[in-house]
């Protein structure tokens, strides 16, 4: 899907930690700009006409058999190429120079020495700066027309450039923060050698996006799968400006969502919400319950959700008729688990759809948000006039509470941590830590335990709180919620919510814990 007349750089992926994070300081310099894999044809890539090329890092050693590569013609095109580690690398292999293992490997924060400070990818930079550096190789013979531009104490081709072909190379990662100037750098790149304004906003993302779709969709009809959560959300919003009555939304109703979001979730997508959207929502509890019974094993239980998910969204496709496109709300962190390196047209398993395209007939799959990092969706969203409440909301697995109930799952157990969960978050936000915590909920652990309640014996459950932060959703940290907000909670859930006696508050970080609770 192409954005066109928009200004735009091209990150090539080469399979690096960092990538990631590359094109989103791109767009903090105000410049849009897509991931492509390197397996992308060159031609592929011209098309697009960026005014820029990024080549990432990447794992492997230019010089190893079946290393990861990119044609020797993406450096004729004209347009500027800025190589980072790997791909500064790789422009030295391909372009005539030498890389080879490096007497000694750089790993981490290291001083930079700049050479030429009249550099443009160096202007109004220190002479000296620290940089962050992570390789095994290292350029040992400049391609001819190269020169250094900055070197280190192990590394003397830190930084090069052939400054009549706009080509630029650096050892080190300017994505990375340990890179004193590493946005500034980046921006003398997109900005100055490249010629883009950086004029860039999400508004021109929404509203090209709005014109291309419609463009693309024309008179089709589209289904989309609405499950409430702030991708499909947005998604689909995005595609009633472009379609209008010929997108339906189906969304099912599990039974294992939050207290009162299935609610909110037609209050805001139903046909008296704002967007006034074709809206079917589908009451699935009875079956899911049914299908559930019995079933304690984790991974099984989110198997039969996600099988039962289908099963229902299929029935109800099939009574809508011909389809002639789906809506998927893949964001960029899910083409990247899923492996697909942004230009592969191969669909995740998403546990909403996973599946589905093998059962019904499609002309395509429209993803309009695959390029976008959470944080981007979430200012779409507030773009396109979503509530607050619904674009701000924490993650929240596709199986719903069913992973956050340890062994079977019943109708009664379902309402305990509708109900504990509902009172965590009242707290959480009266704490003002709804927003700092990354994500935090109740769980209901299977644990039954004696406990005394108005002088009577009890048998009853104990609910486990979690909440935790994090940046990236990898690693994360126990949230330290003051003891009077625990207390609260605690007094509160064994108060109001029947059957529980006992609540824990787990401290476990992730690793060796994981986020959910199942
Ligand atoms: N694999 C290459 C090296 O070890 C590049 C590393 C990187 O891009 N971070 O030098």
């Amino acid at each position: 899907m192409q954005t066109e007349n928009l200004e735009k750089v091209i990150v090539i992926d080469f399979g690096g930690q960092y990538n990631q994070l590359v094109a989103r300081r791109v767009r903090e310099c105000g410049v849009y700009c897509e991931i492509e894999s390197f397996k992308a044809p060159l031609k592929k890539i011209s098309d697009r006409k960026p005014k820029g090329i990024i080549l990432t890092g990447g794992p492997d050693s230019v010089y190893s058999a079946g290393a990861a590569s990119a044609p020797r013609e993406l450096f004729e095109l004209g347009v500027p190429v800025l190589g980072l580690c790997y791909g500064a690398q790789l422009m030295m292999h391909l372009l005539g120079g030498k890389v080879g293992r490096a007497p000694e490997r750089e790993y981490g924060k290291t001083e930079l020495m700049i050479d030429a400070p009249d550099s443009p990818l160096y202007d109004g930079i220190p002479h000296q700066m620290t940089c962050w550096m992570s390789h095994n190789d290292s350029i040992s013979v400049l391609a001819p027309g190269f020169e250094i531009t900055a070197h280190t104490g192990n590394c003397p081709a830190a930084s090069l450039e052939c400054r009549e072909k706009k080509l630029y190379a650096v050892q080190y990662h300017p994505e990375v923060l340990h890179t004193s100037y590493g946005k500034e750098i980046l921006s003398n790149f997109v900005c100055r050698i490249c010629g883009c304004s950086g004029s860039w906003k999400m508004e021109d993302f929404v509203s090209g996006k709005i014109r291309e779709l419609r463009k693309k969709v024309g008179d089709g009809k589209v289904l989309c799968a609405l499950s409430g959560g702030v991708d499909s959300s947005v998604a689909a919003v995005l595609l009633s400006k472009a379609a209008g009555k010929n997108l339906t939304c189906v969304f099912v109703d599990h039974g294992l969502l939050r207290k009162g979001e299935s609610e909110l979730v037609e209050r805001v997508f139903g046909p008296e919400g704002p967007y006034k959207l074709n809206f079917i929502r589908v009451d699935a509890k009875e079956r899911f319950l049914r299908r559930l019974a019995g079933v304690c094993e984790p991974e099984q239980k989110r198997k039969t959700i996600g099988e039962e998910f289908i099963r229902v969204f299929e029935e109800t496709a099939k009574s809508i008729g011909s389809v002639d496109y789906l809506v998927q709300g893949t964001i960029y962190p899910d083409v990247v688990e899923s492996g697909l390196g942004g230009e592969s047209a191969v669909i995740k398993s998403h546990h909403n759809v996973g599946g589905l395209p093998e059962i019904m007939e499609f002309k395509g799959i429209i993803e309009p948000l695959r390029c976008l990092f959470k944080d981007e969706v979430r200012r779409a969203g507030l773009q396109l006039g979503i509530p607050e409440e619904l674009v701000m909301r924490q993650p929240f697995p596709g199986p719903g509470l069913g992973i956050r109930i340890i062994g079977e799952i019943t109708e009664q157990k379902v309402k305990i941590v509708q109900d504990a969960d509902a009172i965590f978050r009242e707290e959480m936000k009266k704490a003002g830590l709804d927003r700092s915590a990354s994500q935090y909920f109740a769980a209901l652990t299977n644990v039954r335990s004696v406990g005394v309640m108005g002088d009577e014996r009890t048998y009853e459950y104990a609910v486990a709180m979690r909440s935790v932060d994090t940046s990236d959703f990898m690693t994360a940290d126990v949230t330290e919620i003051p003891y009077t907000v625990l207390k609260t909670v605690m007094t509160r859930i064994v108060n109001e919510v029947k059957h529980v006696n006992r609540v824990f508050y787990d401290i476990t970080s992730k690793p060796p814990g994981t986020i959910e609770y199942e």
